[in-house]
């Protein structure tokens, strides 16, 4: 069945003819099954009157933004044990979070998270603002966190959409357009299941059955609440959404690498400290170009005369190339000023020269 949405030109397959059921199916999932996590105020405790307490919220999205829930845990009871209050991280010292945040990745969050610690004391007296866009202005806040934190904290009708919303959203429409082009369309989508009744349980809802049941790969349809809601589970091919755009072939390139022995030894040279590798060491080789080298070029090229044996060829995936690169190996006496490496130690060379090196020691027609 189809049918288009006001304000939304493509056409969906229709997921859900009632939203507010489609909610309610959602929402009486999220307070029987939701997830049980340090930070969070579960229905229950919010019918007990307990609140979510910003400071945990706003805390907890910058950890999830590294990290996993089993992960950001421990670490998160760390540094409310430590901090339990927005003032008390504002006035501790750089180091002592610094070092508390080690094993969370990058440092510059680290940064932020101080920096808006002391920003929510001195803009704002040492309580978070309540709506998306003064959230905004705070340092290393940005349009997820604002949401996430003005609707699980404060209420506000947000509309909350990280990587676990954008893949449920997909396979409840059928989102044809490819990621990231989709970004935009699936978050309008998401917005029309956003009310003023319950946003911040919502937020939490759609998160959970994503991390839960929606999984990336393998959902788990058959506990899922809103089967029936579901576009892709209607067809039969959830396991296909998100779309991916197909990845752009990657150019190849082919060189030769050299592999001279000058008594045992391995001759080696420090790349140039710009480019691929800079400053790394290596096999000595050719350019790395589009067509394929022939044996007489190969010979000519070398860096030293020498009996020449082609031991064959070696793959390698770069970023933003596919290389072939032929071994030649020779017993030659190594050009004047050379690098020797034993061939013990050749594995501190990057993978593509240790890949070379070993298919270059290779014993002839030891495969
Ligand atoms: Fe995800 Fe399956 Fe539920 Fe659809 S039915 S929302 S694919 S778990």
């Amino acid at each position: 069945m189809v049918g288009r949405r006001r304000g939304i030109k493509a056409v969906y397959p229709e997921p859900m003819r009632d939203v507010p059921a489609f909610r309610r199916k959602l929402l009486d999932w999220y307070d029987a099954q939701g997830r049980d996590l340090a930070w969070r105020v579960g229905p229950r405790d919010q019918a007990r009157g307990f609140r979510a307490d910003p400071y945990r919220v706003w805390l907890s999205e910058v950890m999830l933004q590294q990290t996993t829930v089993p992960h950001a845990t421990p670490y998160f009871l760390r540094f409310t044990t430590v901090w339990p209050t927005v003032r008390d991280l504002a006035a501790a010292d750089d180091g002592e979070v610094m070092a508390a945040w080690a094993g969370l990745g990058y440092y510059a969050r680290a940064r932020n998270l101080l920096a808006c610690a002391r920003a929510v004391v001195e803009r704002h007296g040492g309580d978070f603002p309540d709506t998306e866009a003064e959230l905004l202005g705070l340092p290393g806040v940005g349009a997820y966190t604002a949401a996430a934190v003005a609707a699980i904290a404060f209420d506000r009708p947000a509309n909350v959409v990280d990587g676990n919303v954008e893949r449920v959203v997909s396979r409840l429409y059928a989102v044809e357009t490819p990621s990231p082009a989709s970004k935009t369309e699936l978050k309008s989508l998401a917005a029309r299941l956003v009310e003023a009744d319950r946003p911040g349980d919502w937020a939490q809802a759609l998160m959970d059955l994503g991390a839960t049941v929606c999984r990336p790969r393998g959902p788990l349809c058959d506990r899922c609440p809103v089967a029936p809601d579901c576009a892709a589970f209607a067809r039969g091919d959830q396991d296909s959404f998100p779309r991916k755009a197909p990845k752009a072939a990657r150019p190849r390139r082919h060189g030769v690498a050299w592999l001279i022995e000058d008594a045992g030894r391995i001759v080696l040279i420090r790349r140039p400290a710009k480019g691929l590798l800079g400053g790394m060491l290596g096999l000595p080789t050719s350019e790395w170009r589009a067509q394929p080298f022939s044996d007489e070029e190969a010979v000519a090229l070398a860096p030293v005369a020498g009996p020449w044996r082609d031991q064959g060829v070696i793959e390698h995936v770069f970023t933003h190339f596919a290389l072939s690169l032929r071994v030649y190996r020779a017993k030659a006496v190594a050009p004047r000023g050379s690098l020797l490496g034993e061939p013990d130690d050749l594995g501190a060379l990057p993978s593509v020269f240790l890949k070379a090196a070993r298919l270059g020691l290779k014993a002839p027609g030891s495969g």
